[in-house]
């Protein structure tokens, strides 16, 4: 079991992503601005802030980033900021990590190094400045920064050079230990950093999944059958292992990750579950696995593959049965839905989402519909659709529960087809 015990260590360590704590329960720090300067070769990027704050810098490679880690800060930028190309960054995007800090992520479009960084006090009519200093280097020199670097500013400006602080722990929920009901894991998808899909109309996805998740976990909750817990109550990131970890950590007796993402074909509408597998399902579903797997990326963090370690034998069996509970329950889901809202033409698919990972959890991804869509866009945004699919999704959870209760007592006999 140390191997089950060393993943999990693993698991953990990314769930609590390298931020700065907030100091003190302060109210959040406004951000009201930012903007680059430059050329190809030496550029600034500049925040402009309410007041100064502490922050720090570093570089991840594959693609070129560089990462601002801040407090929690309240970012009130102008819609679209972050998406025009200036001097060495292609974008930048920003978010709340919650209690444990916020993050800035830009892209670069060629190697860079920090040359220098430091805030700024306001003076007279000039707000506050956080400024990064940046000059182009070699593949090489990034590589190296990369691996070393990272450069903490204290709110004076000043370079700090103390040992780094043990990482900020994230919010714990009550605990109940007592309780022996099965625990559901909710799993509002994206948030924070992460928007997820944006629609036409600039619906967000991170948005609507939450919103759901909510409304599902206070049906679940009345019905008194079943323990909810959610990844996420707010709009804040969480990485891929980071959900996984969270409901082992809980003991998670079912984990549903809810989505609501765009694709290519316009046309295609409806809802679908997705189970993990080795290999996709098809093309579709490929494709939107490796979307969803860029979330880690999209916030500044290292992708770790952590799952070509496990070649225990134990964890090899438990795997396939928890694979057959998955593949259980997505049935059932599907069945349950088939009555109430629309399903997309091949309902059932499977493809490698990392967030489906958890060796020992039932897992699926349901995507409710497609922003893309025009139909299912109106769906997703209406109340009334809301309610009958939560309506399912509760029925489907209970008979799941019931036939896997039935079946461990061994009166459950399996029909066929
Ligand atoms: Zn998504």
């Amino acid at each position: 079991m140390r191997l089950l015990q060393a993943i999990l260590i693993l698991l953990t360590s990314l769930y609590c992503a390298p931020l700065m704590a907030q100091e003190g329960g302060e109210t959040p720090v406004v951000v009201h601005g930012a903007r680059t300067d430059g050329n190809d070769k030496t550029a600034e990027f500049i925040l402009d802030v309410a007041k100064p704050v502490g922050f720090s810098v570093f570089a991840l490679e594959g693609p070129y980033r560089l990462v601002i880690d801040l407090p929690d800060m309240t970012f009130q930028m102008e819609q679209g900021i972050g998406l025009v190309e200036r001097a060495m960054v292609k974008n930048f995007r920003f978010g709340s990590f919650g209690h444990s800090g916020s993050r800035v992520v830009l892209d670069l479009s060629k190697p860079t190094k920090v040359v220098k960084a430091y805030t700024l006090p306001s003076v007279d009519d000039n707000p506050a400045r956080l400024v990064i200093e940046m000059a182009s280097v070699s593949k090489k020199e990034f590589a190296e920064q990369a691996l070393r670097d990272v450069i903490r500013i204290r709110a004076d400006g000043k370079r700090d050079t103390a040992p780094v602080a043990p990482s900020a722990t994230v919010d714990k929920e009550a605990d109940a230990v007592e309780d022996s009901r099965p625990l559901i894991v909710l799993d509002p998808g994206h948030g924070g950093i992460d928007t997820g899909a944006v629609s036409s109309s600039g619906a967000h996805e991170s948005t609507i999944v939450l919103e759901f998740a909510k409304a599902l976990r206070d049906v679940l909750v009345k019905e008194k059958h079943f323990r909810v817990l959610l990844t996420r109550d707010r709009d804040r990131f969480i990485s891929l292992g980071g959900r996984v970890a969270f409901a082992r950590e809980k003991k998670a007796d079912l984990f549903l990750s809810i989505h609501a993402d765009i694709v290519k074909e316009h046309y295609v509408r409806g809802a679908t579950v997705y189970t993990l597998s080795d290999k996709a399902s098809d093309a579709v579903a490929h494709t939107l696995a490796q979307q969803e797997n860029r979330s880690d990326l999209i916030a500044g963090l290292e992708i770790e593959e952590t799952d070509d370690v496990v070649a225990d034998i134990l964890i090899d069996l438990t795997r396939r049965e928890t694979a057959n509970h998955s593949a259980l329950y997505s049935r059932t889901l599907v069945g349950a839905l088939k009555s109430s809202v629309r399903l997309s033409k091949s309902p059932e698919r499977s493809a490698g989402f990392r967030v489906l990972k958890a060796p020992d959890i039932p897992s699926v991804l349901l995507e409710l519909g497609y922003l893309s869509n025009k139909e299912d866009r109106a769906d997703l945004l209406s109340d009334s659709w809301r309610d009958k699919a939560i309506k399912s999704i509760v029925k489907s959870i209970n008979k799941f529960f019931a036939k896997r209760s039935a079946q461990s007592s061994g009166l459950f006999l399996p029909r066929s087809g």
